[in-house]
């Protein structure tokens, strides 16, 4: 802990139920994380708000992969200080990977921040909220708000990511199984921010995705950095079979889990049995996300990828040779240090051969304390943006391709309620991941039918809800 120069705050009654507002940035994992605190939180009496001027405790749940994200985040940091200064008890908090990367400096960048705690420590967020909470009550703190910062390290931390709040009429959730990476490729901070790999035990994992089933959960996406090398360290192999697919077939044999996903894995990770797990496991999604990063072989050696280009060329063919029709998308960086002409163009031509679903393009961008970040020959900014706009056009015409080839189909979808970007309609998720928006009502909500596709736009399909039974494929 340590201390910052702030007003005297002297009276100040609690409400009843104090409200928070938790906004996250970031991945799923990230999104998993808000939820764990939320509940948490709510058990104590905490009552979620979506409305931050109504907030008595705004927490920024957040992200390192790049620095936009940080930015974002310190950025909205600073835009806060205006609502204290309105509500001087207002409690500030930094939690996830950029309050892990960064700890303590958060608090010289952002000194009106109470809060900062680290990957390991999301279970403590409600102590100190209490706490901090506590202080103004009593008005201990006369001359200075004193910050908490945690950012340590916790032995079992990757087991208190477990309980989660659920909506009304939700359907489908995320599980964390695991926290951590060691794989340290060059561009990436994850393995400063999250630690080493830590699988939660099968039966535990098994527990809480039966307790979701019966809590009306049909869907559920297990989430790992490197997911599909879970319980590597901890657990043995058996006849052949990784712990991750054991993993697999125990939650896709749980009663009322209609479909299983799992993100996000690493190439190197799909060995035999678990290409094979896409034929024999009918509850597992047609829709894998695989990491290219790029199609230059000296680019992948240096980002320490651990495979070729023609290794993850194969995997694709086997992938959909395994399950006809099966959606691969994909994550890809565009100017990292050193990237030719050459390479870009072996990046662009891997990405129109193998016809992604969907890719998500990233301008490379320095990470502290990475190698990458540090290598000569960095790529300016202006020859980035024309990458990734060039790599976009070839992603999104693939993308189109797909969507379109859905058009006179019925797909199977699990409704998981009102459209985002029209509420009078509904929207569910197809098998491969795609999002169908279509005319309903609310009792079609958490429910698994057929959707006729009548027209795709560059993301989205629309259809008309089918009386159909079954589907032709997977869609
Ligand atoms: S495998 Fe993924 S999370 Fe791990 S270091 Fe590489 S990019 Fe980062």
């Amino acid at each position: 802990m340590r201390a910052g120069n702030f007003p005297v705050i002297r009276y100040f009654a609690l409400p009843p139920m104090p409200s928070v507002h938790i906004k996250t940035y970031g991945c799923q994992m990230n999104e998993r994380d808000s939820e764990q605190v939320a509940q948490m939180l709510g058990e104590r009496g905490y009552r979620m708000t979506q409305d931050e001027a109504d907030a008595d405790v705004i927490l920024l749940n957040t992200c390192s992969v790049r620095d936009m994200a940080e930015q974002k985040a310190i950025g909205k940091m600073g835009m806060l200080r205006k609502l204290r200064q309105a509500r001087p008890h207002l409690v500030l908090g930094y939690l996830g990977c950029m309050a892990q990367a960064r700890g303590d400096s958060l608090t010289k960048t952002s000194p009106h921040v109470d809060l900062v705690v680290g990957t390991q420590k999301f279970h403590r967020v409600a102590d100190y909220v209490d706490d901090l909470l506590r202080r103004r009550l009593e008005a201990r703190i006369d001359d200075q708000r004193i910050p908490i910062v945690d950012v340590d390290e916790e032995e079992g931390s990757e087991a208190a990511i477990r309980d989660q709040e659920l909506a009304a009429g939700q359907c489908a959730a995320f599980v964390s199984i695991m926290q951590g990476c060691n794989m340290h490729c060059a561009f990436c901070i994850v393995p400063q921010t999250r630690g080493a790999e830590r699988g939660r035990p099968i039966d535990e994992i098994v527990g809480e995705v039966r307790g979701l089933a019966e809590r009306g959960i049909r869907e559920v996406t297990l989430l790992g950095q490197i997911v599909n090398l879970y319980g590597r360290h901890e657990l043995p192999q058996k006849d052949g079979v990784s712990p991750f697919v054991q993993l697999l077939e125990a939650v896709c044999g749980v009663d009322g889990i209609d479909r299983v996903r799992f993100t996000s894995p690493h190439p190197i990770g799909f060995k035999a049995d678990l290409i094979a797990a896409f034929g024999r496991l009918p509850k597992l999604a047609e829709h894998v996300h695989l990491p290219l990063q790029s199609g230059s072989d000296r680019i992948l050696k240096i980002m320490r990828r651990g495979y070729t280009s023609d290794a993850f060329r194969k995997l694709v063919a086997r992938l959909r040779a395994e399950r006809p029709g099966i959606a691969i998308t994909t994550d890809i960086i565009v100017g990292f240090p050193g990237e030719t002409d050459a390479d870009y163009a072996a990046t662009r031509a891997l990405t129109d051969e193998a016809g992604f679903d969907n890719a998500f393009v990233f301008r490379y961008s320095p990470r502290q304390n990475t190698p990458a970040a540090t290598m000569d020959e960095q790529v300016p900014e202006k020859i980035k943006e024309w990458r990734n706009k060039d790599l976009l056009d070839v992603v999104n015409r693939h993308v189109a391709r797909h969507l379109g080839a859905l058009v006179g189909h019925h797909v199977e979808i699990l409704c998981e309620g009102a459209s985002r970007t029209n509420p009078q309609r509904l929207s569910g998720r197809t098998r491969t991941n795609k999002i169908a928006v279509f005319e309903g009502d609310p009792r079609h909500i958490g429910r698994i039918f057929d959707v006729r596709i009548e027209r795709a736009t560059a993301s989205t399909l629309y259809g008309t809800k089918s009386q159909l039974t079954g589907h032709a494929g997977c869609r």
